[in-house]
């Protein structure tokens, strides 16, 4: 076995390889970035070293300076975790160069799976069914879309280096497939620097499942089960789940057969996972599922792999990275209970699931025995614009499927994200939607069920603005007392009695707040067991968790955030003007593309420009009919949250 690890990575993977590297005996390394210096991958493990700044380019996927802290710190192997350089065969290649361990497969399995075009024509030869289309070298796109035609719609194209389900277009028509082909590639060439795209046939209903492969040197090669991952947006994954709903033992056998024939097909060792793409029309069934791609890493979901498997998938890969065979055979891998896990993100479901940045000023998690918590940040933690904006996984394991779901979402509930806003309502809605438990779903359930699962603007939560109002009454109550007590004039706020509120009295008192940027009046009553506040006749919530700071009070309610801040009235000119012309950006950014001229004249809903966040676009629209009065940045322009992107002056 080894004796040193370092983790080329961050976030909760780094601290999950660790917790095993740690249980095994082995001492652990950590690397990270500028902006990780006090990271808790970085405070568990036994050692850490500085890499670079935050950006990933610099840092986390700098090949080179990892390795020079690899042999500093005398490691004898590393782990890449998942992202970053997990799937890249130059710095597996690097790694046993410098004679260290990769704990991964090797650089050539790495090679054959790594291109989408490339593993289908592997796995065609290997017997392993793959979805029809168009998987070779010809790019033209006139040539492109003949092969879309010949191959029907829907179709999807996909850039062959694709990966996070970026660079990936769904076309329905003929008439659309320029403009979605223009749009692949171009993320394609942004996200991998590669703009090649491959043609599938898409397949309606689908389901994404998935069978968990190991291998050994030896020449032997198991799977551990599929993973059902089929609620996604934009192609990422959002709650995944083992066993498979409707899943058979006999079609298990049939998935898990084909599988291991791709696996062995690469000369695969480790572990690694064969995502399935299945037609879930009528239920799953024998030949109903079609090769996508292999993830020849560790994959994100594997935690539920291993709660209905009682095995530690990390302990495995250190173990045949030291060259032991795989622990077990085939028939020895059981199969207990369900497991589901949901991933919890800094991401606001009410604005498209923008990224939410910032400092978490809470951050706590309900504990239990059927409950899993992978998280790589605690409160007071910022999480960044530089990495994927991941807060944890939630992971339930129950008897049936029915009761993880239950137990998922409770831990949703009883979950304390403050600051950056988070997706843990919308999870625990999705893990109650009925159809969803009834397990009558496919990939397409989210984006047909935004809406009931809260995943639209809602507008300002009275009742938690309310309470935040409260929450701030008392703070300043307890900060004027404390200041009076040291010096008398120190302090002025609204809340002091010279310029007209009160906090006694049977006066109301109006304040001024802003609720989540909004302007708001909090009435305030004084009673006799307290003050009662209302904002437009509605009180103050009783069923919400209220988290103050200095300046705000956060106050989370059904899942939801609402900020609340004392207005300053004097700040209250400026902003916008009257014609809410000014177009933001809505989160930190490069400016892609400005597409449209100063003192062009624009309609509500015309593209305006492109911004790249998180190597994905977000388009600016128009807000209204008008004319550009200003375009306040340029191409490849950074811009940050909020920033003026475009003026346009209302038509008359
Ligand atoms: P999975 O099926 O495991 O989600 P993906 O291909 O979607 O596989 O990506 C794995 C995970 O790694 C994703 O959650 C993605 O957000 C993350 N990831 C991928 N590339 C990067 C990167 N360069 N930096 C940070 N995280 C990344
Ligand atoms: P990535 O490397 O980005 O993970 P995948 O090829 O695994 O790319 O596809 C991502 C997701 O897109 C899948 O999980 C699935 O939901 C959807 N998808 C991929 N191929 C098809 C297809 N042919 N038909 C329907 N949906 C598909
Ligand atoms: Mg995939």
């Amino acid at each position: 076995m080894f004796k040193t690890v370092l983790i080329a990575n961050r976030g909760e993977i780094a601290c999950r390889v660790i917790r095993t590297a740690k249980r095994l005996g082995l001492r652990t390394v950590a690397v990270y970035s500028q902006a990780d210096a006090k990271a808790l991958h970085v405070t568990l493990a036994d050692e850490a070293h500085l890499i670079g700044p935050a950006a990933a380019a610099q840092s986390y996927l700098a090949a080179d300076k990892i390795i020079a802290a690899a042999k500093a710190a005398r490691a004898d192997c590393i782990h890449p975790g998942y992202g970053f350089l997990s799937e890249n065969a130059a710095f597996a290649q690097s790694c046993a160069d410098a004679g260290i361990a990769f704990i991964g497969p090797p650089p050539s399995a790495m090679l054959a799976m790594g291109l989408k075009d490339r593993a289908k024509a592997l796995m065609e030869k290997a017997n392993v069914p793959v979805v029809p289309g168009y998987h070779g070298e010809r790019q033209e796109p006139k040539f492109l879309k003949e092969k879309a035609y010949e191959t029907g719609y829907p179709v999807l194209i996909k850039a062959v280096a694709g990966g996070g389900g970026k660079g990936m277009r769904r076309v329905d028509r003929h008439a659309d497939f320029d403009t979605a082909l223009e749009g692949a590639q171009r993320e394609a060439q942004s996200a991998f620097g590669d703009a090649r795209v491959l043609i599938e046939k898409y397949i309606t209903a689908p389901r994404h499942i998935e069978m968990q492969v190991f291998a050994d040197t030896h020449g032997n090669a198991i799977h551990l089960n599929e993973r059902d991952c089929s609620l996604q947006r934009r192609h990422q994954k959002v709650i995944e789940e083992a066993p498979a709903p409707g899943m058979s033992a006999v079609l298990r056998a049939e998935m898990g057969e084909a599988a291991v024939a791709a696996a062995k097909a690469c000369g695969y060792v480790g572990a690694g996972t064969i995502e399935f793409i299945a037609d879930g029309a009528g239920g799953l069934k024998s030949g109903g599922f079609w090769f996508m791609e292999m993830n020849t890493r560790l994959q994100v979901e594997h935690p539920v792999t291993e709660a209905i498997t009682g095995l530690d998938l990390v302990e495995w890969q250190f173990q045949i990275a030291a060259g032991e065979k795989l622990p077990l055979k085939q028939d020895q891998v059981t199969l207990d209970g369900h497991a589901v896990e949901a991933r919890l993100y800094a991401e606001d479901p009410e604005r498209g699931f923008l990224p939410s940045t910032g400092k978490l000023i809470a951050l706590k998690f309900p504990s239990g025995e059927d409950l899993r918590v992978d998280t790589g940040v605690t409160a007071g933690d910022e999480v960044t614009p530089f990495y994927d904006p991941m807060i944890a996984k939630l992971i339930a394991h129950g008897k049936t499927r029915e009761q993880a779901l239950s137990v998922l979402a409770n831990a949703l509930d009883n979950t304390i994200v403050a600051g950056p806003r988070s997706n843990a309502g919308f999870l625990a809605a999705l893990c109650r939607a009925p159809h969803f438990r009834a397990g009558e779903f496919d990939t397409g359930f989210i984006d047909g069920h935004l809406a009931d699962l809260g995943a639209v603007p809602q507008g300002l939560d009275k009742a938690a603005a309310a309470l935040g109002a409260r929450e701030i009454l008392a703070h300043e109550r307890a900060r004027i007392a404390a200041a009076a007590e040291r010096d008398a004039d120190a302090i002025r706020s609204p809340w002091d009695a010279d310029d007209g509120f009160q906090l006694s009295g049977p006066r109301r008192q109006i304040v001024p707040i802003l609720a989540d940027g909004e302007k708001a009046v909090a009435h305030v009553m004084q009673e006799r067991s307290g003050p009662v506040v209302t904002i437009d006749g509605i009180t103050a919530a009783g069923d919400a968790v209220a988290v103050a700071t200095d300046d705000a009070v956060y106050v989370l309610r059904h899942g939801r955030q609402t900020r609340v801040a004392l207005r300053d009235l004097s700040l209250d000119e400026g902003g916008d003007g009257a014609g809410g012309g000014t177009v933001r950006a809505p989160m930190h950014g490069k400016v892609l593309s400005v597409l449209v001229e100063e003192g062009a004249s624009v309609t509500r809903g015309q593209r305006l420009a492109i911004i790249e966040a998180m190597k994905m676009e977000h388009t600016l629209v128009a807000p209204l009919d008008g004319t550009v009065s200003e375009i306040a940045v340029a191409k490849d322009d950074q811009v940050a949250e909020g920033a003026k992107v475009i003026v346009i002056v209302a038509d008359p």
